[in-house]
């Protein structure tokens, strides 16, 4: 019996009774980052990084059963050691070690290994087995460093605001959106974030992380407190669902731009109306994906979330790595 499997719930440790990001109620889950596609609600027990821990109260309830551990600290179920490492994907985010009786697994969650000055940078870890993600695991998708592209960011405010126009950035309420914040430059006007956005920030600040000022506008517009020129000069961050709502009602001249890793392809729906894209992601683009699996001399690669067929073929046929679909792969099934 192989130290994690795959099951319908998700990875799983069953010497240590662990699930990793599981996707139904378990007793006991380790969840790799708040991200509503591996912190899920209603598990009796949660463990994750000591840092997360807020943003998952504020996601899943005040009162959730919840132990923090630091990165690199460990701690013992069974025998199995548990231990995280920086996964450089949003603040609070994870890579999880499992080790028992000399096999070491590493499952990754969501990670990136630029350096982007907000969350703790990755950091490889030596393993037997790696699980991977691959969301952006296809060649096409290579990133600029992020100083150029927020260099881009900022130009297309200055633009605006020189021309009285309101500019609206979207970016995920947990990651993106502190990255954006960060790297705004204040010389143009105010950074004015949505509420679910503000709410983030606040509980990130109140464990050390530094986003430069910013305005809450949760109250509206009007009621936001602007220290440079007006709303016209100012730069509203918010989540792609707010772009219809009243939020944004009373504006008169504004341009919205959206920035993902999707909008390195032109015709990604994410486009939709958007007067502008800037493709940056807290996900690796796939120069990153191999360094990392390299980089953990894992000889077993397991490729989930994304083009996973794609990358694992990739590693097999130019790295003779042991590598396929996690699902299929660790199910033992023939046909990968
Ligand atoms: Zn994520
Ligand atoms: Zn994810």
């Amino acid at each position: 019996m192989a130290l994690v499997t795959y099951t319908d719930i998700g990875f799983y440790c069953e010497r240590a009774d662990l699930y990793i990001d599981p996707l139904r109620k378990v007793s006991k889950a380790l969840v790799t980052h708040a991200h509503s596609d591996h912190a899920r609600p209603g598990m009796a027990h949660y463990l994750c990084h000591t840092d997360g821990i807020g943003v998952l109260k504020l996601r899943l309830g005040r009162n959730i059963s919840v132990q923090g551990l630091g990165y690199g600290e460990v701690v013992v179920l069974n025998g199995v050691e548990v231990s995280l490492f920086p996964a450089g994907h949003v603040p609070g985010s994870a890579q999880v070690r499992l080790s028992y009786g000399g096999e070491v697994w590493v499952i990754a969650g969501d990670y990136k290994t630029e350096a982007d000055g907000l969350s703790p940078a990755f950091e490889p870890v030596r393993c037997h087995h790696f699980v991977t993600e691959s969301t952006f695991g296809l060649p096409i998708f290579q990133w600029r460093p992020q100083a150029e592209v927020f260099g881009d960011i900022n130009a297309w405010w200055r633009g605006n605001a020189e021309r009285g126009i309101t500019s609206i950035m979207l970016g995920y309420s947990l990651g993106k959106a502190q990255r954006i914040i960060k790297y705004l430059d204040r010389g143009v006007g105010d950074v004015v974030c949505y509420s679910t956005i503000s709410e983030t920030n606040r509980v990130l600040e109140a464990v050390g992380f530094d986003f430069g000022a910013w305005v809450d506008g949760a109250k509206g517009l009007d009621a936001a407190n602007y220290r440079n020129g007006g709303l016209s000069q100012a730069m509203l961050v918010c989540p792609p669902a707010a772009i219809k709502s009243p939020w944004m009602m009373g504006l008169e001249r504004f341009a919205v731009a959206n920035c993902s890793g999707w909008m390195a392809v032109k015709k990604s729906r994410e486009w939709g109306a958007m007067d502008q894209g800037f493709v940056l992601s807290d996900h690796a683009d796939w120069p990153q994906l191999l360094g990392a699996v390299l980089a953990t001399g894992a000889e077993n690669v397991y490729v989930t979330h994304g083009f996973s067929e794609a990358f694992s073929r990739h590693l097999r046929v130019g790295y003779g790595l042991n590598a396929g679909v996690a699902e299929v792969m660790m199910r033992g099934d023939e046909g990968r």
